[in-house]
């Protein structure tokens, strides 16, 4: 398969606001980044500040508009007051992409209540806490997108991912949900399925892992954070009106 040609996608965002969840690395970042490209101002939102700054230099290097919020998104009643001083700050809040996650991997007889409930906070409460929020601005505003970050774990499932899968599957039919609930008010609620992205999640599979991954995926080869940031590019767009509550699986083919 020829080597993808990524950050070419254009669609203009100028005079919008998105905001990003988990954007200090990985798939977040690139996310942020292209957001940023296309002209919208880009609340980036994460842990940590170091890795934050980082990303909101980076679009600002190129003539983008952005900010870091500090924010864990495990801390429920700090989720409503950052989506409202986001508002405060830009006048208004366009799109919103939930995509900070975490894996607690370990097969079900060994699974801990923390490890459970730590999984279920981050990936899923919180994907419910700022879509009712930023929703409640985008309804009064009658447009809006929201993109979840799902995972081919929440459609197939994986050994060891009890707690993740649960999580991603949640994603989906919280997704589906809501895309029905906001329909009729010119707001899209999608989701994006990735496979193996390379990232310090998958980096933490180790190598051994990597390589027998590549073994089952089609295209041979891992995702690029980059490659899912495409496809978000373009459902946050305003071309993409028309799709609603569908999750886009970008996983090499792994699971056609
Ligand atoms: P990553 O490199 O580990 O990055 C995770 C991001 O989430 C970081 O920016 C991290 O920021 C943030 N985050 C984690 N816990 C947080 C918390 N409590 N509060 C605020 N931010 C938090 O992972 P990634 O691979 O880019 O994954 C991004 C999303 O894609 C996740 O939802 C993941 O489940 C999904 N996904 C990834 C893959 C893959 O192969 N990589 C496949 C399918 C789905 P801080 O640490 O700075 O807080």
């Amino acid at each position: 398969m020829a080597e993808p040609v990524l950050g070419t996608i254009q669609t203009d965002l100028s005079g919008q606001t998105a905001l990003v969840t988990g954007a200090s690395r990985g798939i977040g970042r690139a996310i942020a980044l292209s957001l940023g490209r296309c002209g919208a101002r880009v609340a980036c939102v994460a842990r940590d500040a170091a890795k934050l700054a980082e990303t909101v230099d980076a679009i600002r290097a190129t003539g983008g508009e952005a900010d870091a919020w500090t924010c864990d998104v495990t801390d429920g009643p700090k989720i409503n007051e950052l989506v409202d001083q986001v508002v405060a700050k830009y006048g208004g809040l366009q799109i919103l992409v939930n995509n900070a996650g975490i894996t607690r991997d370990t097969l079900l007889p060994r699974m801990e209540d923390a490890q459970w409930d730590e999984v279920i906070l981050t990936n899923l409460r919180s994907t419910f806490l700022f879509t009712r929020a930023a929703t409640l601005v985008m309804m009064r505003a009658r447009y809006g997108r929201v993109i979840n970050m799902a995972s081919v774990s929440g459609l197939v499932g994986n050994p060891g991912q009890a707690n993740y899968a649960a999580s991603k599957a949640g994603i989906i039919g919280f997704t589906k949900t809501v895309a029905r609930e906001f329909a009729g008010r010119n707001m899209t609620v999608n989701a994006v399925a990735p496979g193996f992205i390379t990232t310090d999640m998958t980096a933490a599979l180790g190598e051994l892992v990597n390589e027998e991954v590549k073994k089952r995926i089609p295209a041979k080869r891992l995702g690029r954070p980059e490659e899912i940031a495409e496809a978000v590019l373009f459902l946050a767009s305003r071309a993409a009106g028309y799709i609603t509550g569908q999750v886009l699986t970008i996983d090499g083919g792994m699971t056609a």
